[in-house]
């Protein structure tokens, strides 16, 4: 539209002499002109007009008018800014709304935000107040990252409901406009972001007939569809070339793809050829960075992105990315209680982000400000989202993916990912202002409490130097951060926040929905503790039950454990009388000896009459690669009927359920005999979980002897393909 750009370009001319700030008036006669001819300025004149007509009852006509009158607002797409980038002014009477494609929506939700006051939380959820008279700040606003992404239960993550499991809930579109963020999906070929190798070349197509495409280690080729590849084998580079060819035939939009090593560490090709490279490179990163830039020269005018993830963490000495490689760098293990540089082994990640950004302007950074296996535990790291981001912009990191805790019920999971959102677009904005401005609108005069809670838990955090790690529990921070002194004024807070907005139902709800973690905490930590009064412990899982439900909270973790399957383990796991157990307290003699790390622990934990939770550590003992072996003594003779050991099932972290298990009687500690086998079906089940592994008989003795068969290597279904795995007991028992 010819009209639109000479008049935007005037306005342009004029926005540099204008005054920073100028009023304008709405009236009866204000109408919204649609200048753009793009399906997201018809988007962005309709959200315009829904809220403002809202805010300042007057009606707001969408027109195709190219002639202003006075407190006419203009929504004009241009074409000379910055990707994502917007610019709000105002000239004389009229306000100017400028962008292209979807950074006109961002306008409009930048002044509505601005401008107007109001405050979207998500899912139908927003405050505005009434104006009909705005001061508008003239500005061009760019966001620090090209692309910017993370998580929110509004947009559908990890939201299933209890009651009809499978059924995504709430996936709200104007949240993911509002606070400017991207899905993969609209970028990448296929949805292909992420762990792409077995999608690229399905192990289960050419395995059988061609293993030497899949990595090579332990003396033998590991085809399966968590395998790595063989990414010095030309055949690969040829089937592969070809197939991103049909891909981005089929896909003309998108022109970015990604090929990247299916998940899991310490598989990769040991090949003599993948070997020669790696030592020229002098990281297991070069041959898949070459196999990459192969790719890359084949398809010019495309983008060909990768992983920099644990085996391939650190950048290659010789080999640069070709320009249209981009890096997906991810800072997976590293501690998040204080910002990269402060602690060990976020220090060693810098190392690899100075390098790869010293040959590459292009990096996709990962950063994991989550933890996956407790969502409903606090994990106060919102400044260290903060440093790292200022970080990651000032080593020109192009686009980001702040993968964070936003389950429904989980940790700050309103207020977390506001902050990213606001964070990703402008780094340098004020985390206090943010934080205060959230709690302020959102708690209302709760407020005060819930910044404190923030604040104590932060300080906490930095001051005992607990270790944040993205697979923590709760019951790791029991003698830190959660410690009792702290839980008890944590409490507290919670408990004036409630009373403060008693009268008001909408925030009681918000606050109480923000406590969860505390409660949930509170059982976890209970469960392991000798002396807990089992009364009180149920009164507070009874408590936590009708929260969930009053919430319809998903689920637990990463793995999708029910909040209210958790419950129901709880009573029966944890609050059961365990005085009917032979081998409670008694001592146990390891043959086969569990792995170092848990050495001190095996001492008592079998027999200590306290089970472990869904994470394996705590309070788990663990074998690695091979079988347990081990004798309890129950310190006379006793007439026994059965025999139990219980299991952990967390496949994520390679902790696999066992074989079976053979238990073995005797009187006098020398001549055993076979009291009874079970053996196991290999479970895949992702979700966390326990087996009972029991058998029954009837024979006299006062040894138990306990044989677990390991699975011993990982599958060729499992990441940890051909490596060693893990499986872990907590008590055994004897009726
Ligand atoms: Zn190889």
């Amino acid at each position: 539209m010819k009209t639109s750009r000479v008049i935007s370009a005037l306005a342009a001319m004029l926005v540099c002499v204008a005054a920073a700030a100028a009023p304008v008036q709405f009236g009866r006669k204000s109408r919204i002109l649609s200048w753009g001819q793009s399906p997201e300025a018809s988007r962005a004149a309709y959200y315009l007009q829904k809220y403002l007509s809202e805010a300042s009852s007057l009606a707001f006509p969408v027109v195709d008018d190219v002639t202003l009158k006075p407190g006419d607002i203009i929504i004009n797409e241009v074409d000379n800014l910055p990707e994502d980038a917007f610019r709000i002014s105002a000239q004389g009477n009229n306000i100017f709304l400028e962008g292209r494609g979807k950074s006109l929506i961002y306008a409009v939700c930048d002044f509505l935000e601005q401008e107007m006051g109001m405050d979207y939380w998500g899912d139908g959820e927003y405050t505005i107040g009434h104006k009909t008279r705005v001061e508008v700040k003239n500005r061009t606003e760019v966001p620090a990252f090209r692309y910017r992404q993370t998580s929110h239960w509004c947009l559908g993550n990890g939201r299933l409901a209890n009651s009809d499991a499978g059924k995504v809930l709430g996936a709200d579109e104007f949240y993911r406009l509002w606070y400017r963020l991207e899905e993969p999906h609209e970028l990448f070929v296929n949805n292909l972001w992420v762990h792409t190798c077995n999608k690229l070349l399905p192990a289960s197509r050419y395995g059988k007939e061609h293993p030497e495409y899949y990595a090579w280690f332990d003396g033998a080729r590991h085809p399966g569809s968590a395998s790595q590849w063989c990414f010095t084998n030309p055949e690969v580079l040829e089937i592969v070339c070809e197939r991103l060819d049909s891909l981005f035939k089929a896909n003309p939009r998108q022109k970015m793809i990604s090929i990247s090593q299916n998940d899991g560490s310490d598989t990769y090709c040991r090949c003599p050829s993948c070997l020669a490279v790696m030592e020229e490179e002098g990281a297991a990163s070069g041959p898949v960075l070459r196999f990459v830039n192969a790719v890359a020269r084949r398809f010019p005018d495309k983008e060909i992105s990768t992983l920099a993830y644990l085996f391939t963490v650190t950048p290659p000495a010789k080999t640069v990315p070709e320009k249209n490689v981009s890096i997906m760098l991810c800072d997976i293990d590293c501690r998040r209680q204080t910002s990269l540089p402060e602690n060990p082994s976020g220090a060693e990640f810098m190392k690899c982000l100075e390098g790869w950004s010293r040959i590459c302007d292009n990096i996709f950074l990962w950063d994991y400000g989550i933890n996956f296996d407790n969502y409903l535990s606090p994990f106060p790291n919102l400044q260290t989202i903060k440093d790292n981001m200022v970080i990651f912009r000032d080593h020109g990191v192009k686009m980001h993916f702040s993968q964070i805790n936003s389950s429904l019920g989980g940790d700050m999971a309103e207020l977390r990912p506001y902050l990213v959102s606001k964070l990703m677009w402008n780094p340098s904005a004020s985390l206090d202002s943010l934080e205060t401005h959230f709690c302020e609108s959102y708690y209302g005069a709760a407020a005060p409490y819930i910044l404190r809670y923030i604040h104590t838990l932060e300080g906490a955090a930095v001051g005992t130097d607990v270790d944040l790690f993205i697979y923590d529990s709760p019951v790791s921070y029991k003698e830190n951060i959660l410690r009792p002194a702290l839980m008890r004024r944590y409490n507290r807070m919670f408990d004036d926040a409630e009373a403060a907005v008693a009268d008001d139902p909408v925030r009681l709800k918000r606050v109480r929905r923000t406590r969860l973690p505390l409660q949930y905490s509170a059982l976890e930590i209970a469960r392991t503790n000798p002396g807990r009064d089992a009364k009180a412990v149920s009164a507070d899982l009874e408590l936590f039950r009708s929260r969930i439900l009053e919430f319809d909270v998903p689920t637990l973790n990463e793995r999708n454990n029910s909040p209210l399957s958790y419950c129901d383990m709880y009573k029966e796991r944890y609050l059961k009388d365990s005085k009917a157990n032979l081998a409670s307290g008694k001592p146990v003699t390891y043959i086969l000896p569990p792995h170092k790390r848990y050495e001190s622990l095996s001492r008592t934990a079998l027999t200590d009459g306290l089970y472990g939770g869904t994470g394996y550590v705590e309070n788990w003992v663990g074998w690695e690669g091979n079988d347990a072996e081990f004798v309890i003594d129950l310190g006379q003779v006793h007439f026994i009927s059965k025999v139990g050991t219980d299991f952990l099932r967390q496949i994520g972290g390679w902790v696999l359920e066992p074989l079976g298990v053979d238990y073995y009687v005797s009187l006098d500690g020398e001549q055993y005999s076979l009291f009874g086998s079970v053996d196991n079906p290999e479970n895949r089940d992702g979700t966390i979980g326990f087996k009972a592994l029991e058998a029954t008989g009837g024979a006299s003795a006062r040894y138990i002897k306990v044989h677990v068969r390991g699975q011993n290597v990982c599958p060729e279904w499992h990441y940890g393909v051909g490596n060693p795995c893990w499986f872990f007991i907590d008590e055994v028992w004897a009726e």
